[in-house]
């Protein structure tokens, strides 16, 4: 008896009558079902994460090579894996009572999204999986934006109100793999997704191979770049064009791995993911201010232009940083501006609007950074603080059917709200004619200056100065 219910098999002590044996018998069947269900329960315990009461990463790895041996010839099965974007930062600034209860919401938004038949994981920090079985491609990207829309509802905690997006990656049973194979695919696909951008879909392709150890390579790379405070700014002239001068630069991040400059968007946005990109803006801020002084010898009405991601707007202590640096560096507050984008005002709405009226009030300019791309009303951000709009590359390039202009209603738009307007990207002749007819004075973009570093606009300066005097 013994050796069958070490097999897991349920055997009684058979009860005949009433006398001593037959207690004890039955004392040590009930002693049984206790053990038994204290299994399960441990059983229970070990499969789940007990943050959000999900499954956690050995209950899906038990779960999957479940499903797939139940899988029939020709069924599907999907596994969609979110990484939530950003996480770590909100986790650092907000405290882990605010990244526990978010990670919560999120649970429970997967929850109202999933059909009865999905099963759902958190497989540790801000990552979950589901497995999908009887779904194909088609159908698993309709959960997935659906789980994308419903994560992007604000979620209340404390005074704080903070929405949350998330990466994506939809791997597809090939019929014979195992569990693992499966999960390594997604893991692929959610890397692909991260890499297009916040909120994003892919589905796993073959030939993805090799992108995750390289997407950590990169990951390594970044953090000891920041560690070792290599990453650079560089500095991009904006013109006042009436007066054909330099009114300002905008100062943007380089980072040089291996001989090779990697893209500032891709960079920054791994950055904002690894919880690092405020120690790297600040870090580049200081570098900023010190250039800024040798630049303002050669012209003193040399104003900057700092990019501030949406994310570290979780940050209470953001305009406080911000102005004990300028303090620090001795530069007045009205030298700065700082851009940035509206997906900064979806992201957490209240604090948004919070620090931008401490920024200037203290005398710091706000500009609205690719206008036009994003999702904000216009009565929403006439609302907000900011003194000028940055006209996106990408409106001067497309070509408008009937004849719009959109150059002229970003412009018309800027004008009625009373903001000044900077045209970026001008590449050519062309563009800057088209542009000036409309009445853009500012601009900025290659026809003028290249992004450059600290010396070489140093050199630069002197040079428009000498032409300019004489
Ligand atoms: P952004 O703020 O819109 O910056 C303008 C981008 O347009 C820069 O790309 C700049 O090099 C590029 N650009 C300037 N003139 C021209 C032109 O005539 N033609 C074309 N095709 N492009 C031009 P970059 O440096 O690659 O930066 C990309 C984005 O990365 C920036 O867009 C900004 O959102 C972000 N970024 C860069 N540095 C930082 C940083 O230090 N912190 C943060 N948070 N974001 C940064
Ligand atoms: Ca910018
Ligand atoms: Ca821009």
């Amino acid at each position: 008896m013994a050796e069958r219910r070490a097999q897991g098999e349920h055997v009684y002590w058979p009860i005949k009558g009433k006398d001593e044996l037959d207690v004890l018998a039955k004392t040590f069947n009930e002693l049984m079902d206790e053990i038994q269900t204290a299994q399960n329960n441990l059983h229970t315990l070990s499969v789940t994460d007990a943050l959000t009461t999900l499954g956690n990463r050995r209950g899906m790895e038990q779960e999957i090579e479940l499903m797939i041996n139940a899988c029939p010839p020709g069924a599907h099965l999907s596994m969609l894996l979110m990484d939530l974007d950003g996480f770590k930062l909100i986790n650092d600034t907000l405290g882990h009572a605010a990244g526990d209860l978010l990670l919560q919401e999120v649970a429970h938004r997967m929850r109202q999204v999933m059909r009865k038949q999905d099963k759902l994981f958190r497989m540790g920090g801000d990552e979950f999986t589901v497995l999908m079985p009887n779904t194909n491609n088609e159908q698993a990207a309709k959960i997935a934006d659906r789980l994308l829309q419903q994560l992007t509802e604000a979620i209340h905690f404390d005074s704080n109100t903070m929405s949350i997006s998330g990466s994506i990656g939809i791997a597809q049973w090939d019929g014979h793999s195992h569990g693992k194979e499966l999960m390594r695919r997604a893991d692929l696909a959610m890397y692909a997704a991260k890499n297009k951008g916040k909120s994003c879909v892919c589905f796993y392709e073959i030939g993805m191979s090799g992108t995750a150890s390289e997407q950590m390579q990169l990951e390594q790379a970044l953090k000891s770049a920041i560690e070792k405070n290599t990453i650079e700014p560089y500095f991009q002239p904006v013109m006042d064009t009436t007066r054909n001068k330099i009114m300002a630069v905008e100062m943007l991040a380089r980072w040089k791995k291996d001989d090779q400059f990697i893209a500032a968007s891709d960079f920054i946005r791994l950055s904002e993911d690894l919880g690092l990109i405020q120690k790297l803006s600040n870090q580049l801020l200081r570098k900023g201010l010190m250039a800024m002084k040798d630049f303002r010898r050669q012209d003193p009405d040399l104003k900057l232009q700092i990019n501030i991601s949406p994310v570290q707007f979780s940050d209470r202590n953001l305009a406080s940083d911000i102005l004990d640096l300028l303090k620090e560096h001795d530069i007045p507050a009205s030298v700065l501006a700082i851009e940035l984008t509206e997906s900064a005002l979806l992201l957490y709405p209240e604090q948004v609007e919070q620090t931008m009226r401490q920024l200037v009030d203290a005398g710091i300019g706000l500009h609205l950074d690719d206008f036009g791309t994003g999702y904000s009303s216009l009565a929403r951000l006439r609302d907000l603080p900011f003194d000028t709009v940055k006209l996106d590359r990408s409106f001067i390039t497309t070509q408008s059917k009937a004849g719009i202009s959109l150059p002229k209603i970003v412009f018309d738009i800027a004008s009625s709200m009373h903001m000044e307007i900077i045209a970026e990207g001008v590449e050519n002749q062309n563009e800057f004619k088209q542009l000036q007819q409309i009445g853009y004075r500012q601009m900025q973009g290659f026809m003028f200056a290249k992004p450059m570093p600290k010396e070489e606009l140093v050199q630069w300066l002197k040079g428009t100065h000498s032409h300019q005097n004489g």
